[in-house]
Order: C-alpha cells, then sequence, then structure tokens
C-alpha cells in the first residue's frame, strides 16, 4: 500500500505563476499565506489596505480556525465531531454558517441524485480517507454493506426556528462529512471579510476553490489556471478570468491511494460504496458563491462525464470536465463556462 496525499491544489498552485507575468508592477500588492483544512490558503489584494498585512492576516487565521472549530472531522472537539461522536436523535444546536452549508449540500445532494452525499463519513473512513488511517487491505463487501446502512441524505434534518439552526439525525451512527465543502465555505468566508473591510481587488483561495474580484497588481483581470490532470504541478489546461465568481475543481488524480497497480480514489460513489472507478478524472465549476461551486464539483465527479454533462447542461452550470482517453486527455465545457475563458482559450 502505498498512501499518496497530494493535495487536489488545481487552481491554487498555478496563481503566483500566473500573476506574476512580465508585466509593470502599477500598484502595490499584499500576499498572506497559511495553513488550513490540512490544505493551504492565499489571500492577495492590490492596492492600499487600511491596516498592516500582519493585522489582516490574523484576522484570516481566526475565521479560518473557527471554521475548522465548527466542521472540521479532523479536530474531534469541533461542533461536526460532536454531532457526530452524540450518540440520540434529539435536534443538536449549529452555527448558522455549518447550517449554511449543510442547506446548500442538500440541495446539490437532491439535484445529483444523491451523488453528492455528505452522509458519506462512514464510507470515507472505512476507506481511509478522513481523519482515520489508510486500509492495510480492501474493505470487503460486507464491511462497505455495513457502512452503507449508516448512509443517507434522508436521515439528516435540518431544523431553524427562532432560538437558531438545528441538526437533527434518526440513525445514531450517521456521520456528516463536510470535507468536500469546507474549502469554498473557507473561500465564502474570506470573501465576505474583504467585503466589510471594503476591499474589491482581491483573489482569496483555500485549497482548489479560489474567488477573484478587480484587478491584480498590474491593473489586469486576476487570471486562474485549470491543472492539467496530470502528476505535474504546473501544467496549464485552461485559463479564465472569473469576473467576480468562485471556481474549484474536484479531481481523481492527486488524492488517492495505490494497491496491487491499482488507483483509490478519496472520491466516494454513495450508491457502489467504492471510490468511482470512470474516466473522468476532474470537473470545475464555476458559480456565484465558492461553496455551491465545491459541492457541485464532487457532485458530477461521482456522476462521470456523461451524467455530469447532461446535468449541468440541464442546471445551467458553468462546467469543465476532463476525461481520460487512450490518447490522453479531452475536454468538454458549458456553454456558460466558456465565457470565463481567456482569449485565445476557446
Ligand atoms: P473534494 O472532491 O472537494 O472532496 C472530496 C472529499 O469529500 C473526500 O476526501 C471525502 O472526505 C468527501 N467525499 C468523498 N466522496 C463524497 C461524496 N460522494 N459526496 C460528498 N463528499 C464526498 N485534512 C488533513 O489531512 N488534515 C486536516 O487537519 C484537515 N482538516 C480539515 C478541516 C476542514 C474544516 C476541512 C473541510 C477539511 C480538512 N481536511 C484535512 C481535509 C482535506 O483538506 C480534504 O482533502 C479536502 O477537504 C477534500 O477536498 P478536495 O478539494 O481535496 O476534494
Amino acid at each position: 500500500m502505498a498512501p499518496i496525499f497530494a493535495q487536489v491544489v488545481v487552481l491554487s498552485a498555478m496563481l503566483g505563476l500566473l500573476t506574476a507575468c512580465n508585466d509593470v508592477q502599477t500598484r502595490p500588492q499584499i500576499n498572506i499565506e497559511g495553513k488550513t483544512m490540512g490544505t493551504f490558503y492565499s489571500v492577495k489584494i492590490s492596492g492600499e489596505i487600511a491596516q498592516s498585512p500582519q493585522q489582516l492576516q490574523q484576522e484570516v487565521d481566526a475565521l479560518l480556525e473557527q471554521a475548522n472549530d465548527d466542521i472540521s472531522t479532523y479536530r474531534k472537539t469541533s461542533v461536526l465531531s460532536r454531532f457526530n461522536q452524540y450518540r440520540g436523535t434529539q435536534p443538536q444546536p449549529i452555527p448558522q454558517g455549518m447550517a449554511d452549508i449543510i442547506l446548500q449540500a442538500q440541495r446539490i445532494g437532491r439535484d445529483t441524485q444523491g451523488a453528492m452525499n455528505i452522509t458519506v463519513g462512514p464510507l470515507v473512513n472505512l476507506w481511509g480517507f478522513g481523519p482515520e488511517k489508510q486500509p492495510i487491505n480492501i474493505p470487503s463487501q460486507a464491511q462497505i454493506d455495513g457502512a452503507l446502512k449508516q448512509v443517507g441524505l434522508q436521515h439528516l434534518k435540518l431544523i431553524s426556528d427562532n432560538h437558531g439552526e438545528w441538526l437533527q439525525k434518526d440513525l445514531p451512527d450517521l456521520y456528516v462529512d463536510l470535507s468536500t465543502m469546507g474549502e469554498g465555505y473557507g473561500v465564502d468566508q474570506l470573501v465576505n471579510l474583504m467585503m466589510r473591510k471594503g476591499i474589491t481587488n482581491y483573489l482569496v483561495s483555500v485549497g482548489g476553490a479560489v474567488s477573484t474580484r478587480g484587478v491584480n497588481g498590474q491593473g489586469q483581470p486576476w487570471r486562474v489556471a485549470i491543472q492539467q490532470p496530470t502528476d505535474k504541478e504546473n501544467a496549464v489546461q485552461a485559463l479564465v478570468d472569473l469576473q467576480g465568481y468562485s471556481i474549484s475543481t474536484s479531481g481523481s488524480y492527486r488524492n488517492y491511494f495505490e494497491l496491487k497497480g491499482q488507483r483509490y480514489s478519496h472520491v466516494l460513489d454513495p450508491v457502489t460504496g467504492r471510490p468511482i472507478n470512470h474516466k473522468l478524472v476532474s470537473a470545475t465549476v464555476i458559480a456565484t458563491s465558492a461553496l455551491e461551486a465545491d459541492g457541485w464539483d464532487t457532485g458530477l465527479m461521482v456522476l462521470g462525464t456523461e451524467k455530469a454533462l447532461k446535468l449541468a447542461e440541464e442546471k445551467g452550470l458553468a462546467v469543465y470536465l476532463i476525461t481520460k482517453t487512450d490518447k490522453g486527455f479531452s475536454a468538454v465545457m458549458t456553454p456558460q463556462f466558456k465565457a470565463f475563458l481567456l482569449p485565445n482559450q476557446h
């Protein structure tokens, strides 16, 4: 068993490279970077700000720390971990932000007919992609069937009343995993911070989720790269200008383990209970919020190229799919995605 845990950095790793260019710097650019959610974040701002970068970084870190305290399954004391550890079925109080994630997850879960499924936690842990260790052997069908009995969005209820937001499960062993949307949530938190501060020229990213607005230090629109689905970190597949929107990519080529020559992706099919095993290797979505983009990309990854494209067209989503072929890779996109491509990319 050779566990491989590179990040699905897809977009964010490319940003420094692509925003540097040869152009002359026309305005100051502030770059803040750090670690969160088992990956990296980046905040780039062009123009003056009313505080020092160090002060801003403290605020950024505090926001992302709060997100970890709320929704990390890697922290035993987070609100989400305590909900997962709770063995009763009474509604439990949850913060507003977590309720927002779950509401969006339920919508996308319905639209993908359960392909995007935040109750997939028992399977994630069984296959060793969660906070627990990698499996030494591939799980047996009996183990998979056992875990599948604990999976199902219908077992999770979000309640909103005068006293706040509540989450209720009707299966004591239900295990909610918000990892798939956490990066997008983090990006939306950073976007809100920029808005509160009146900052209008920024690029913020957490892992493979990115949002941009305005222009960079050269006075040019921020450019974001979709990386080719190879192990080479800097191979560019396409370049987009987000125009104030957010982008997120889910891929099966960076986070996986290998056993006897077979790759096992961290994206799991909630129907079979197994890692996806088709030719779609990456799904990129552009949406008004990073949370939405981050939820859809995983759902589309599970569905595979044909069903994903059909659903994206039906829903009018901006989607870019890369599929492995005998000769290499082929890419398809919806017209809505095409509108974000930089010139000469069509
Ligand atoms: P995505 O494709 O967006 O999501 C894949 C992940 O979603 C899988 O790894 C699995 O957890 C889950 N998933 C799989 N199949 C499905 C499905 N069908 N439907 C819904 N979800 C599915 N990692 C660490 O190693 N250490 C940490 O300390 C750590 N802390 C974290 C804290 C937070 C708040 C969050 C959100 C994540 C954290 N992670 C941590 C997880 C790590 O960053 C994940 O690899 C990442 O969140 C997965 O996102 P992705 O973009 O790589 O893949």
